[in-house]
């Protein structure tokens, strides 16, 4: 009888973990993309549906482990890839804390010099946890399952171990798509990458674009957002921001090419279904 009591309890006790992963394995094919309101930073959580995860920026603080707490089943402590853009303390510092949380198995930054005590702290932590780093180059391209990829555009070339005057534009810019069905994530990068982009790739295009350098008017120039022409343009953005972003300049872009904005300081976090037949999105 005590045997029958005690089965009971722990059936009681782990039932809600054993319904909170079966509910929250994601039952698309395609991917799960969260653009995470983690205040003045980026955070991009991706989850695919064999259930990996990809983390691009952490966000500038601790906050990035409520947030992508609430979305991964409880059981699962493993980010498979994390991306840092580029090392600011606005997309680095959460990462530092996923890094000590979860288990990261591949580690995609672009180990360009910038001196500064979190990103050597960064760069240890991953040289000891990590098993596997690698250097952001524009060949790299990650197979997600349901023809779905991420590929890296920009640095076109390893730029490990050189000096930036503006190191927003040494940013890791990627195409997470699904079929043709695409959304562009440009980190801080500003107009100049920009123009190497458009030479580059002439054909770029995407759905959605999340706005380099949180809506800053050194970025997301008219020619740009003509040529990758997307229906949704997202602002990451902390609300209050003490740098005044998204500027009026930018603001003012999107709106005469008539696009949808979505900015995290009024609406919060958000959360798209990318899949070979199109996307949805919802507030989170
Ligand atoms: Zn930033």
């Amino acid at each position: 009888m005590k045997i029958k009591r005690i089965f009971l309890i722990l059936l009681l006790l782990l039932l809600p973990a054993l319904v909170l992963e079966y509910t929250s394995k994601p039952s698309l094919s395609g991917l799960e993309v969260y653009f995470l309101d983690v205040g003045q930073g980026d955070a991009i959580l991706i989850r695919n549906s064999f259930g990996q995860n990809i983390l691009i920026d952490g966000g500038p603080d601790e906050l990035i482990l409520e947030k992508i707490g609430r979305i991964l089943p409880y059981t699962d402590r493993q980010i498979d890839v994390m991306i840092l853009t580029h090392p600011h303390a606005d997309h680095l510092i959460g990462l530092i804390a996923v890094l000590k949380r979860y288990q990261v198995d591949n580690v995609i930054y672009t180990g360009a010099n910038y001196s500064n005590a979190s990103y050597r702290y960064f760069r240890e932590l991953i040289s000891q946890k990590v098993p596997r780093i690698t250097l952001a180059e524009s060949n790299i391209s990650l197979d997600l399952g349901d023809d779905c990829y991420l590929n890296i555009l920009f640095p076109f070339t390893d730029i490990s171990g050189q000096d930036f005057k503006n190191i927003n534009n040494s940013s890791i810019v990627s195409e997470l798509g699904c079929g043709a069905n695409k959304i562009l994530l440009t980190g801080d990068a500003e107009k100049e990458v920009e123009k190497d982009l458009l030479e580059n790739y002439p054909d770029l295009q995407a759905q959605v674009l999340k706005l380099g350098h949180h809506g800053s008017k050194t970025a997301s120039t008219l020619e740009f957002l003509e040529q990758v022409n997307p229906s949704l343009a997202i602002i990451l953005v902390g609300k209050d921001n003490k740098y005044n972003l998204p500027s009026p300049e930018t603001l003012e872009n999107l709106k005469e090419l008539g696009l949808k904005v979505i900015r995290t300081d009024i609406a919060g976090g958000l959360k798209i279904w990318l899949t070979e037949t199109g996307l949805n999105y919802q507030k989170l």
